[in-house]
């Protein structure tokens, strides 16, 4: 089994994150967990099948659920940890969640509401008066901060207290964040959730999703739910995930420092009506003047941005968020959702200008006519 970080707290999250989930410094000990392929263990164990364990998880597990100050649980995706957290609610109870919450999760809530399982009611997750005042009943608080693509930013210890006062589970989507720069459980939040697809992997080549909680009861809850509904993570997604995880840190402080420069240098551009950056992070959301048919322009004339929904990788990725039929319509047609990778701030910048220099002349771009996919964008 990997080597735990039980003698960690004193140490940084960077230094944890490179001990994390290592065999045992002995003679002949791989640095690195092996990627565990197999789908039974000989019998006797605690593992016993690879639906219920692998200690390709167990080391990734460690390293998130260390940095998060929690009991970490890895699934397929980040979906599959959404739904794992969503099948807590008693039959018919109320969930609080962001009008503005990731459109998978919206869709998934709005199809279990429609089938009865629950009732959904959505607010404006930045306005803590009136969440406070909408959480009579309520069995979950769901927040997302930043939301994606909104970028509003939840104020969790406020609402997480309002919550508990009303006797809710609070679950916070700490993906735009990470563990660096937010733990809702120190803010005693009960459940957090990431799509480790984005920054927690980091390359763009895996899915995976986690629950992190900071209660033996839940955690067992949640465990249970993986073992039995089975959307666990494959062990070399898990393997990949784990090495991007160690390299978050420097990946995220960069990103970060480009996106600062960026939303900066952007601000006031004449082709556009706003530029959203809530102060950290690596996401900026712009809108562009002229809405749709611009936005689809601008998206299509860069040579470094690549037009892609996701976000979270080393390269620049961006996208009209309303292409995807599924996106809330307050969301502006013209939002385009930055996430800001690794490449030099000024060669970014460069790209990205000259083609919002560009947007005044119409040219004879694909793409913007067609109707956008109907399932949720990432
Ligand atoms: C992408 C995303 C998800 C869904 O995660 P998948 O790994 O795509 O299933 C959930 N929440 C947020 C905030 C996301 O950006």
């Amino acid at each position: 089994m990997p080597d735990s970080t039980s003698a960690a707290p004193a140490l940084h999250p960077e230094t944890r994150l490179i001990i994390a989930g290592r065999p045992p410094h002995e003679p002949d000990q791989p640095m690195n967990v092996p990627v565990h392929l197999t789908s039974t263990y000989v019998a006797g164990g605690d593992l016993e099948y690879a639906r219920y364990g692998n200690p390709s998880w167990t080391a990734f597990e460690d390293a998130l659920g260390g940095l998060e100050g929690g009991r970490c649980t890895s699934f397929a995706s980040g979906m599959a940890a959404i739904t794992a957290v969503l099948d807590l609610v008693p039959e018919g109870g109320t969930v609080v969640a962001p009008r503005h919450s990731y459109t998978g999760t919206v869709a998934q809530l709005d199809q279990l509401a429609s089938k009865g399982r629950l009732r959904v009611d959505y607010v404006d997750i930045s306005d803590t008066a009136a969440v406070a005042a909408s959480l009579a009943g309520a069995a979950l608080v769901w927040i997302e901060s930043p939301t994606n693509p909104a970028l509003e930013i939840a104020e969790i210890p406020e609402l997480v207290a309002a919550a508990h006062e009303h006797g809710a589970l609070v679950a916070v989507d700490n993906t735009f964040a990470t563990p660096l720069l937010q733990r809702p459980l120190e803010s005693g939040a009960d459940l957090v959730v990431h799509s480790a697809t984005k920054y927690i992997s980091g390359h763009s080549d895996v899915l995976m999703g986690a629950v992190i909680t900071a209660s033996d009861e839940l955690s067992e809850k949640i465990v249970a739910h993986r073992s039995l509904f089975g959307a666990i993570p494959g062990p070399f997604e898990t393997y990949l995930a784990l090495r991007g995880l160690r390299t978050l840190p420097v990946r995220l402080e960069r990103a970060q420092a480009t996106a600062r420069e960026l939303a900066t240098r952007l601000a006031g551009h004449d082709e556009l009506d706003e530029v959203r950056y809530p102060g950290f992070g690596a996401i900026i959301s712009i809108v562009v003047r002229g809405g749709k048919e611009p936005a689809d322009r601008l998206v299509q004339r860069t040579a470094l941005w690549v037009h892609a929904t996701s976000l979270g990788g080393v390269e620049s990725t961006f996208e009209r968020r309303r292409r995807w039929q599924l996106e809330q319509p307050t969301i502006p047609d013209g939002l385009v959702r930055l996430s800001v990778g690794l490449e030099h701030v000024d060669d970014l910048h460069r790209d990205l200008v000259a083609a919002l220099d560009s947007l005044s002349d119409p040219g004879d771009d694909r793409g913007s006519a067609l109707p956008g996919p109907s399932a949720p964008g990432a």
